[in-house]
């Protein structure tokens, strides 16, 4: 019989179990355990549609035996089994991806922590074993086959015998150490315990044979063991129980458990709705994105249960993508088991759940926003984005739902506020919602109408994400108040007198404009005074729809290189500044000084906006020029 090599993938993993010295060893019991409820969850779904399988509900069981003199454990199940060509891709190579790609991720993290927060299926059998045996006979097969292994070295699969359909793993527990005691999953008290600590929710019975001393009947004072087989779990998923009688614990390490987490959800929202649509939901908001999240790879959506029996891994339809981070079930009473996925698509029922629970976590993201402030920023910043996206998307069809969840830094204490926390403190005959975009909060505070809208008392909203500024286009106003960039040529902030009197400032001008646009070329269209501007001499505002920042990012978008949208961009002059005068003055004396500081001036707008200079090469000849005068 030919040893086979583990996959290097697998038997990186492998080792990290044989050598763990992770204390929670016990969790071996619950991996092997959900495997065997899966292996009959597959074959139960089978036998709805195929009357050859022969069982009903209830003969779908597992079993544990405890062999104590030979220090065995053994799970036995009558689900679905392996083939051969089964039994060797499945153990022989890893199929919890998720948890390897973490490790290399974090590649500090103790090997400890990822055995105990993510499951790692059924290799932890090797955590308390030193040699493990798989029997299995895939359902309508009439050959089974056995896989062992002693763990690094490889695995032997070879023909056995086995009478029915499913499979048995006997676990060969390591001899006990001075500080493991592995002999203690021989009893039977401590195996009852962990079952119902880890996999009390599982559907299916899990028995074990009890013996108990018990008074012999007639015989006073006589006892005599007693042998039963007892049902160690209470079957009642932990979604169909009642909230009140549900732990926090038992939530945190359900979702651990089941969507391979290692820290705990930052929400639970467990729901059991009854009218058009009945069904239970439990599910999650998780404290950080997956690891996967942000790349193709990640599939949004939910568990999808139909009376307690899974029917779908992700049934994404039951998922806003502006909620693509929430993970959980849904439990229905209302779908058919043997439904298509492509009937699940159009099903009516399924657009009710999915409505409402959309529904439901709106409600529930609002009263962690309103209760639990800091819990909720901590959310913000980790899928904020995902709600300016979902605000954004579809035309802006979502955006009054999501609004109110939405939050910025703002420039009063740089921290988050909410669009109506912002309208709720505006200064009275503020209209205007006062936003400015950016890379970083620090680059937008340096520029240089902030200064100017602050200084008149209003709160500037600091937007550094590039979806921000289109969110807050799509939405078009809040509260009836209008949003505005204080780097659009629109903003004024100015009395009526100050305005007519630059106005007249800029009229009397317009000649001296046209020289300096005509020096610097296309990339502005208009040149001006401003009295926005407090300190700095320049400026860069844009006109029209397309801010700066708007720009950029339609720019850097894929295929925008051959159809690059540009701003309209106007080169505001402070026109208190002494710069102001000297324009003036070269443009009766030296036409051609007056362009080449138009030229310089445009430079520095570009530089204190945080763009680039059209040519710096140009810019630099003509700061020596000026320097060497
Ligand atoms: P996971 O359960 O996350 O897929 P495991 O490493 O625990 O990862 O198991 C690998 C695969 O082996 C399972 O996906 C399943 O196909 C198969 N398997 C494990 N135990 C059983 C079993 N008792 N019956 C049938 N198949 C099983």
């Amino acid at each position: 019989m030919r040893t086979k090599q583990f996959k290097s993938e697998s038997k990186k993993l492998l080792d990290m179990m044989i050598n763990s010295i992770y204390t929670h060893k016990e969790i071996f019991l619950r991996e092997i355990i959900s495997n065997a409820s899966d292996a009959l969850d597959k074959l139960y779904f089978r036998s709805l549609t195929d009357p050859s399988v022969g069982l009903n509900a209830d003969d779908f069981v597992i079993r544990i035996e405890l062999d104590k003199d030979n220090g065995i454990i053994r799970v036995t199940d009558n689900g679905c089994g392996m083939t051969e060509e089964e039994l060797d891709s499945n153990l022989g190579t890893i199929a919890k991806s998720g948890s390897l790609a973490f490790k290399n991720e974090n590649e500090k993290t103790e090997d400890v922590d990822i055995i105990g927060q993510f499951g790692v299926g059924f290799y932890s059998a090797f955590m308390v074993s030193d040699k493990v045996t798989v029997e299995t006979k895939a359902f309508g097969s009439d050959q089974a086959f056995r896989w062992e292994s002693t763990g690094a070295s490889g695995y032997t699969i070879e023909p056995c015998e086995k009478e029915s359909f499913g499979t048995t793993v006997t676990m060969h527990l390591k001899d006990d150490t001075e500080d493991e005691r592995y002999s203690e999953f021989l009893d039977q008290y401590k195996i009852s315990q962990l079952v119902k600590k880890y996999s009390d929710y599982i559907r299916h019975p899990i028995q074990m044979e009890f013996t108990t001393s018990k008074p012999v009947e007639g015989k006073d004072g006589e006892y005599e063991d007693v042998t039963e087989l007892r049902t160690l779990n209470s079957r009642i998923p932990l979604w169909k129980k009642n909230r009140s009688e549900i732990k926090p614990e038992e939530y945190n390490s359900f979702y651990k458990e089941k969507y391979y987490d290692f820290e705990d959800p930052a929400k639970v929202i467990h729901t059991s709705v009854e009218g058009q649509a009945t069904y239970h939901a439990l599910m999650f908001v998780p404290k950080h994105a997956p690891f996967d999240y942000y790349t193709k790879d990640y599939e949004k959506g939910l568990q999808l249960y139909s009376k307690g029996v899974l029917i779908m891994e992700k049934c994404g339809d039951l998922l806003p993508d502006y909620f693509s981070f929430v993970k959980g079930l849904v439990d229905s009473e209302d779908l058919s088991l043997n439904i298509s996925r492509e009937m699940l698509q159009h099903d009516r029922q399924l657009k009710l759940i999915a409505k409402t629970i959309e529904k439901k976590i709106r409600t529930e993201l609002d009263k962690m926003l309103k209760n639990e402030r800091e819990a909720y920023e901590e959310f913000f910043k980790t899928f904020g984005i995902q709600l300016k996206f979902g605000v954004y998307s579809d035309y802006g069809a979502h955006k009054d739902d999501l609004k109110d969840l939405l939050m910025f830094i703002s420039s009063n204490e740089k921290k988050y506020v909410t669009l109506k926390e912002y309208v709720d403190r505006m200064k009275e005959g503020q209209d205007t919602v006062y936003y400015a975009c950016g890379e970083t909060v620090e680059k937008i505070e340096m520029l240089p109408q902030c200064d100017a809208v602050k200084d008149k008392g209003y709160e500037v909203l600091y937007l550094t994400e590039y979806v921000d500024e289109f969110a807050l286009k799509m939405m078009g106003e809040y509260e009836g108040k209008k949003f505005m960039n204080i780097c659009d040529e629109e903003l004024d902030l100015g009395t009526e007198d100050e305005k007519k009197a630059l106005e007249s400032e800029n009229e009397q001008s317009k000649e001296m404009f046209e020289e300096m646009k005509n020096a610097i070329g296309d990339s502005i269209s208009s040149v001006r005074f401003t009295g926005k501007l407090k300190n700095h001499p320049v400026c860069l505002t844009s006109e029209g729809g397309i801010s700066l920042e708007m720009e950029k990012t339609l720019n850097s978008m894929p295929g925008a290189k051959d159809n690059q949208v540009k701003a309209q961009l106007v080169l505001e002059i402070n026109a208190e500044h002494p710069i102001a005068e000297k324009l003036k003055t070269l443009y009766n004396e030296d036409k051609e000084a007056l362009g080449k500081y138009a030229k310089l001036l445009y430079g520095e707008a570009c530089l204190i906006g945080g763009r680039r200079i059209d040519d710096p090469v140009e810019h630099s000849k003509l700061i020596c020029e000026l320097m060497t005068k």
